[in-house]
């Protein structure tokens, strides 16, 4: 039923429930050349009218042929289907590629993954790691990325991690949770974390070997310590000093010998979120006396020409690498998911469908990554 509501001094119509049945995802060959979304559709040939749905206490575009929520300030789109919680889930699927069920079952009724709400984001970098990850997993070639992301070889099979938990296609009904040394290191430094603990975006570990954290970005920068911001209850410090102490001064464990603590007081820039990839890493490597590797992977197109704020856009390795002693400076690596396709997916055959899927990922409503030919 449509009902009619007095809002200021305009009438507006509020819409029957807001649905679509579109089950598709969009990308580059998908999508017009330039579009208004406050009037028109983004997908190619839709001239459907444009209706509304609410989103944060705003009324927004939407196309219910094709199920998009527009969101003309940022100029992106988001997979709707509606607003109950099933149409939910079958909105943020369109945006994966690989293995929908397995995402279906293991992470959208996962109650301990933040901020699943986010998936069905044209920009989410959390589908983006899916969707470039698993293929790897799937064509046995994560050793391959274990050796391009670190430098150094590593031929035993990693264990693939994302969010905190193993993806296991072949044995997924023997979940396990949460990764054993990841809960123990967020016991051992953030046991009154409430929002949110440590959740290092993709992990690779090879049993007794290999720790490593992977630190993933897509159209956002690697965040910088908040001086002065006032931490809420149950909430992580983002404060330079906030984080020295409690992952260095206060939870004791032997950091000396790999961090050298005044060279980041001394530090103008101070990736918080990458220091703690690095501590964790570090702690849980140490349990199981294996090495351990932090990555960050961002996007050279996506970076290009954004000004720092509370982001850093630049490589972050000087910074990082004067603070962690010499033996442990090869530890952290900075690579780009364009090198990542130039060097490992482009022609390799049993990587085709990840080739497609990247050389038509959109960001912005734009093609998100140049690449090789
Ligand atoms: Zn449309």
């Amino acid at each position: 039923m449509i009902e009619m509501e007095k809002n200021s001094d305009r009438m507006r119509v509020l819409m029957p429930n807001v649905r679509s049945e579109c089950l598709e995802s969009f990308g580059k060959n998908d999508l017009k050349a330039e579009t208004d979304l406050t009037r028109n559709c983004p997908i190619k040939g839709c001239t459907s009218k444009l209706s509304k749905v609410s989103y944060r206490k705003k009324d927004l575009p939407y196309c219910g042929v094709h199920g998009l929520r527009l969101h003309a300030k940022s100029s992106t789109f988001v997979y709707y289907n509606g607003d109950d919680k099933e149409s939910s889930k079958l909105a943020r699927l369109r945006n994966f590629q690989f293995h929908k069920d397995y995402i279906k079952q293991y992470v959208l009724n996962n109650p301990t993954k933040a901020e699943t709400h986010r998936l069905g984001h044209e920009n989410s970098e959390d589908a983006l790691s899916w969707n470039v990850f698993v293929p790897f997993l799937d064509a046995e070639l994560l050793p391959q990325l274990v050796t391009w992301l670190t430098g150094k070889e590593f031929t035993d099979p990693p264990e693939l991690y994302m969010w905190g938990e193993q993806v296991d296609l072949n044995n997924s009904a023997s979940i396990k949770g949460v990764y054993k040394p990841l809960e123990e290191a967020r016991n051992h430094f953030e046991e009154d974390i409430e929002r949110f603990k440590t959740e290092p975006d993709i992990m690779l570990i090879i049993p007794n070997k290999l720790v490593m954290c992977i630190e993933a970005k897509f159209t956002s920068g690697n965040p910088l310590a908040k001086e002065g911001y006032k931490k809420k209850e149950g909430e992580k410090p983002y404060d330079k000093t906030g984080v020295i102490n409690r992952y260095l001064i206060e939870n004791k464990w032997q950091f000396s010998k790999v961090i050298d603590v005044e060279k980041i007081k001394a530090s103008e820039k101070f990736h918080t979120q990458i220091f703690r990839n690095i501590v964790f890493a570090c702690w849980m490597a140490e349990k199981m006396n294996a090495n351990w590797r932090v990555v960050n992977l961002v996007s050279s197109t996506q970076w290009e020409g954004k000004e720092v704020n509370k982001y850093d856009f630049s490589d972050p390795t000087p910074v990082i690498h004067d603070y962690l002693n010499e033996d442990y400076s090869n530890c952290f690596t900075f690579r780009t998911w364009e090198d990542l396709y130039n060097d490992l997916v482009n022609k390799n055959s049993s990587l085709e469908k990840l080739g497609n899927f990247m050389r038509q990922k959109t960001a912005n409503l734009k093609p998100a990554f140049e690449l090789n030919a």
